[in-house]
């Protein structure tokens, strides 16, 4: 599997300063920012900084201080956002039939209200 990555997707933008976010929390790999259409009380991204498109190319290709880095990152926000103790919901969409619309891959953290099932469709 060989991957492409679009440098001008709207979350490499972001990255370079070139359209604003709500920033949550930066580490030297990640990012965290809040989601321009929340779909619950609390909706956070998390991305590495590195131009991976989704999760198995991460997996694939990013080291392991980068993997490590985005992990820690995703629960550090869940802890910030005070979505330990009512739960939370933890999202990666890939590809066509994940219905990815942003080619960077990115964790989306929900939380602050019951979620309803996994899967509607
Ligand atoms: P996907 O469907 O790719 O998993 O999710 C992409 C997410 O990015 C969507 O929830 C969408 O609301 C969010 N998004 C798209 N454009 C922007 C933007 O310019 N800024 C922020 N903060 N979020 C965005």
């Amino acid at each position: 599997m060989s991957y492409t990555y679009d440098e001008e997707n709207i979350f490499a933008k972001i990255l370079r300063g070139e359209i604003p976010c709500t920033k949550v929390a930066e580490t030297e790999s990640c990012l965290a920012f809040r989601d321009i259409n929340p779909a619950a009380p609390v909706h956070v991204l998390v991305i590495p900084k590195g131009p991976y498109v989704n999760m198995d190319h991460f997996g694939a290709e990013a080291s392991d201080a980068e993997i490590a880095d985005f992990h820690r990152m995703i629960s550090d926000v869940i802890r910030q956002e005070g979505l330990s103790e009512d739960g939370y919901r933890v999202i990666s969409n890939a590809g066509v039939n994940g219905m990815q619309e942003v080619p960077h891959l990115h964790a989306h953290i929900l939380g602050g209200r019951i979620l309803g099932p996994l899967l509607s469709a």
